[in-house]
């Protein structure tokens, strides 16, 4: 638990937020500003800041975050028609907060290349 960083407060139940999924290694909650009408960010209660910042020790923990994924976008009904994984890195990459997050996003057409 880092003080200082929101997404750490969520996982603790410090700060409220719409909660998806939780267990002892990760949490899950919908984006406060959805982009899609299904937007969920999937994360680790550790706080590391970005992927960039993981290491060969957090190799299950980043797997195990994808496998989550996959299974809440099974859950929202979003692997039929396809959706997307977001992993923004870094300030060009238009990550805003810094503790890892996977954006789960679907439930209408995506455009590519994003802006
Ligand atoms: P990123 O730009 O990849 O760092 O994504 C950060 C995401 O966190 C954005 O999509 C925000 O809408 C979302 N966000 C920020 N604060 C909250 C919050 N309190 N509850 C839920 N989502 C949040």
């Amino acid at each position: 638990m880092t003080d200082d960083c929101i997404f750490c407060k969520i996982a603790a139940g410090d700060i409220p937020s719409e909660k998806v999924y939780g267990d002892e290694e990760l949490y899950a909650f919908r984006d406060i500003n959805p982009g899609a009408p299904s937007h969920i960010l999937v994360i680790p209660r550790r706080h590391i800041p970005s992927v960039t910042d993981a290491g060969p020790e957090d190799a299950e923990l980043l797997g195990k975050m994808m496998l989550r994924a996959n299974a809440i976008a099974a859950e929202e009904g979003l692997v039929d028609k396809g959706f997307r994984y977001v992993l923004n890195c870094g300030e060009w990459g238009g990550q805003t907060v810094f503790h890892i997050h996977l954006h789960v996003l679907g439930g209408r057409p995506l455009a590519w290349p994003p802006g």
